[in-house]
């Protein structure tokens, strides 16, 4: 299924996606239908009425995460030596990590597909883009194995964790650089784990204005989905409806010589095959 929060006759909604109609739940919000499904719930159980996709305006799957978004950085090897290489890496000095780096993004800074992206809220015009497979945690837990870490999986949505790069090699750490309110778009949907037999097998791409910047393969990630399930949850209980964004591949935009950065009036497009096209433009 392909689950997404929507905006109609003025009320948040969540509804199933399928082609272009949308069928409205009767669960008003995402993480209690997230909760509902991933305790053996049915989908069928809150069916209502099938409408238009264009009659209904298309929000973050997670509009609002009850707490920070986790994000993994470095964590593809050819974004990890573009990064690394760029002038504006101030975290470390190896170039591929010994263990996955994570960071977060405050909830603040989620908007929807559509949505402008805020660059003039980073005074340093270096706003750049980082197209993200996205994990949605289901059951809960801490101390999670490998093993068991897709047991935990509810379904992907893709993120754009757009930064301010320039803020974030300032501040030597990715806090201030990376949770800019509006630097997290999400959507435009989640995508159920029973959809996705093989994660690895999903490519991501990312176009800014129509322009091909990145294409890879999931099962490129130097720390796949099980490895950052289990690191993550070694000390820090997940819950349902957490966010693990995996990590942005080679070709984002401090890679060129030299850098290009977003400027206003610009559209990124990240698309993921099994979840669709996370489009926003940059305002
Ligand atoms: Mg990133």
């Amino acid at each position: 299924m392909k689950l997404a929060t929507v905006s109609s006759g003025g009320r948040t909604r969540t509804g199933i996606v399928a082609g272009d109609q949308v069928t409205l739940l009767d669960d008003a919000d995402m993480l209690s239908l997230i909760r509902r499904l991933s305790e053996g719930g049915s989908a069928e159980a809150g069916r209502g009425e099938t409408v238009p996709l264009s009659a209904v305006k298309l929000l973050a799957p997670i509009p609002r995460p009850p707490r920070n978004v986790f994000c993994v950085g470095k964590n593809y090897h050819e974004h990890a030596r573009e990064f690394a290489t760029s002038g504006f890496d101030a975290s470390a000095a190896e170039i591929v990590p010994e263990a996955p780096v994570i960071f977060t993004k405050p909830p603040s800074s989620v908007i929807g597909p559509g949505e402008p992206i805020p660059s003039y809220l980073d005074p340093t015009q270096s706003t750049d883009y980082e197209g993200e497979l996205t994990v949605v945690i289901g059951r809960g837990g801490r101390g999670i194995s490998r093993a068991d870490a897709f047991k935990h999986v509810f379904g992907y949505t893709i993120i754009n964790d757009v930064k301010a790069r320039t803020l974030q090699h300032k501040h030597r750490q990715w806090v201030i650089g990376k949770g800019i309110d509006g630097f997290c778009p999400m959507g435009p949907v989640i995508v159920t784990a029973d959809e996705v037999p093989d994660p690895g097998a999903m490519r991501l791409t990312t176009h800014v204005n129509g322009e091909k910047r990145q294409d890879v393969a999931v099962s490129q990630l130097i720390f796949d989905i099980p490895t950052l399930i289990e690191t993550l949850s070694a000390g820090i209980t997940l819950e349902p409806g957490d966010l693990i964004a995996t990590g942005t591949p080679v070709g984002v935009g401090l890679g060129f010589k030299p850098p290009r950065f977003l400027k206003p009036g610009d559209v990124v497009r990240i698309e993921v095959d099994a979840i669709g096209a996370l489009e926003n433009p940059v305002g």
